[in-house]
């Protein structure tokens, strides 16, 4: 047989080290290796991607380009536009590639995808190669495993891991690696405008045409720059930087730290640390394989076992929280497309909500008499101006910077779902996917259903309050003055309830509470010039509080699921 012709297709596997699909590429003996990444609709089309997620991507993309010249100068990493379906049939042939060699997803929509390419590949005589490396585990072994039902428990899932052994230990990044062969592409010559105005990819929704025409293969090969891809530079205003090198420096300055490896339990870090965050940050860097997650729970496994001291244990230890990711990917692998909504999901409850998804089960039955004031109250929740200052820290936070602290995540989530708001999980799970720099669908999802005690956990009647919560970590308030600047100037005694300060007090601070007109809708009715407000509390938390619990006690006494005929049909009621 001739020397293979190898295209190696990255993804969500940004990086050289242990990447076992670039090992086994590596291991063929290609004769030329062709390192491909090509824009998928979906993602600049169909996902919310925020812009610090698209600088994160493109900064990923740029140092592994960097880290491929190092392995070898002819090297780079080949960024290519246009939809995988469409272009990597055409590079099969042009590029008379003989092997297709990419990191196992199965992420629902990723899985579907990928099963399209396996079959153009098949087609056009390219045999496929594939290995696992997103997860510690395979997450179709883990389902076996588990009698094929999904993993709904880390006891569950850690029961079923146990029983196909430790996870593989890292492998060494490559000393070098062969040239591409020939670059050139006929279909090179109708080069598209370079700039793709992603607004109007979106509002083609459905027209794949349009796509190509926009987003068409790119003739240097190069990563975008953030304005070509139509999005100004200075939208993207998270400090935390994106690729390999940085996650690897992350990893080994935090490893010098054994104590804090070895003793890590996730509840006893504050959400309101920030510079540094009191947990590890390195979840932007799993989602796009800027760093492997083998090689993160084997370092902390290495460090720990070294230490003295006593060490903590899972669930709240590191790999705990790595134990976590594999069960979310595992269960979203056993529940399919259905794991991202409610309406024929088998594993989630059904909630009658004040506002429903956006894929409501029939245009009229979910509608209520509370959708309008609770979409008001949903905007002001995604903007950080719900008169709750800890509650608005955490989302300007995330809005900002792209990563808020896992408790965080717990107070939002809780406080837009059954604990407060009462509006659909789902329409959360839509802002954390636009913002989050490590937005995952099986994490996000899975999580959003934990919170809203719809899935994974049901002790629904244990609520987060918005000014308790964030006192207990931060008595003073610095994360509340650091997200909310116009509260600075508050006495630590007002600074989570701004609005029982009084008016002098208010005068003092600089900064009056007024309430915003018509549920929030509208701004404040008078403001002076050069005066700073800021909003009193969009509703009484204790009040929403019973609220919610009466009606999840309701929905949780009916019991149905996303799978009921009922909730597929809209004539579901819950109580
Ligand atoms: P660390 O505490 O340092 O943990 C190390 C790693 O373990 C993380 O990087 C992450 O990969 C994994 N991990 C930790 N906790 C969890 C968890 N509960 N579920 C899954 N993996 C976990 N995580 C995502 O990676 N992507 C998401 O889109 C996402 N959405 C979430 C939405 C909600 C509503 C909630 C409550 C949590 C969500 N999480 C998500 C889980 C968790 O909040 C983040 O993984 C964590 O905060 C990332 O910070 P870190 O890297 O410092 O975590």
């Amino acid at each position: 047989m001739p020397h293979p012709r190898v295209l190696y297709w990255f993804r969500t596997d940004l990086r050289v080290h242990d990447s076992p699909a670039l090992h086994a590429a590596l291991a063929l003996e290609p004769q030329c290796l062709y390192p491909v990444w090509c824009w998928d609709p979906h993602y600049v089309r169909e996902a919310r991607v925020g812009p610090n997620r698209w600088q994160f991507l493109i900064q990923c993309q740029r140092d592994l380009s960097a880290s491929l010249t190092r392995l070898n100068p002819a090297q780079r990493l080949l960024v290519l536009r246009e939809a995988p379906g469409t272009l990597l049939p055409k590079l099969f042939k042009e590029w008379a590639i003989t092997h297709l060699v990419f990191e196992k997803d199965t992420d629902s929509y990723a899985a579907q995808r990928d099963a399209e390419i396996v079959k153009l590949a098949q087609e056009a005589d390219v045999q496929v190669i594939t290995r696992t490396g997103r997860t510690l585990w395979d997450p179709a072994a883990i389902i076996k495993e588990n009698g094929g039902k999904a993993t709904m428990s880390l006891t569950s899932f850690m029961k079923a891991s146990k029983n196909l052994g430790d996870p593989p230990k890292p492998l060494p990044e490559p000393s070098s690696i062969p040239d591409p062969g020939d670059l050139s592409l006929s279909f090179l010559n109708t080069v598209p405008p370079t700039v793709i105005d992603l607004n109007k990819l979106h509002r083609q929704k459905h027209d794949d045409e349009s796509y190509s025409a926009l987003a068409g293969p790119n003739s240097d090969f190069a990563p975008p720059t953030l304005e070509e891809l139509g999005i100004p530079e200075s939208t993207a205003t998270t400090p935390h930087q994106g690729g390999e090198t940085v996650a690897l420096t992350q990893l080994a300055k935090l490893l010098e730290d054994s104590k804090f490896i070895a003793t890590f339990e996730k509840p006893k870090t504050a959400p309101t640390a920030f510079e540094p965050a009191a947990t590890t940050l390195l979840s932007p860097h799993l989602h796009f394989g800027s760093l492997s997650v083998r090689r993160f729970l084997h370092d902390v496994q290495r460090v720990t076992s070294a230490y003295k001291g006593s060490k903590s244990q899972p669930p709240t230890n590191l790999p705990g929280q790595l134990y976590f990711r594999d069960m979310y990917f595992a269960a979203q692998h056993a529940v399919g497309p259905a794991f991202s909504h409610t309406v024929g999901n088998p594993v989630v409850r059904y909630i009658p909500w004040h506002l429903p998804s956006t894929m409501p089960p029939s245009p009229t039955a979910p509608y209520t008499i509370d959708s309008p004031r609770a979409h008001a109250w949903f905007l002001r929740w995604a903007w950080g101006v719900t008169g709750f200052p800890f509650v608005d820290a955490l989302m300007r936070q995330l809005r900002q910077e792209g990563w808020i602290h896992h408790l965080g995540r717990h107070m939002v989530a809780c406080f837009l779902t059954r604990g407060g708001a009462y509006v659909d999980w789902e329409r959360g799970a839509e802002v954390f996917e636009e913002l989050l720099l490590d937005h995952e669908p099986a994490c996000n999802l899975g999580n959003w259903m934990w919170l809203s005690c719809t899935a994974f956990f049901a002790q629904y009647y244990r609520c987060y309050s918005p000014v308790a919560f964030g006192k207990k970590w931060d008595p003073h308030g610095a994360f509340v003055r650091r997200y909310v600047p116009e509260l600075r100037g508050f006495a630590d005694k007002w600074i989570y309830e701004p609005h029982l300060a009084p008016e002098a007090e208010q005068r003092k601070a600089g900064c009056f509470i007024r309430d915003l007109e018509d549920g929030g809708l509208l701004p404040l009715k008078t403001q002076a010039a050069g005066q700073v407000y800021y909003p009193s509390p969009m509703f009484d938390f204790a009040e929403r509080r019973d609220f919610c619990l009466a009606q999840m006690k309701k929905a949780y006494q009916v019991g149905l699921h996303g799978d009921d005929p009922r909730v597929r049909d809209g004539t579901a009621k819950a109580e």
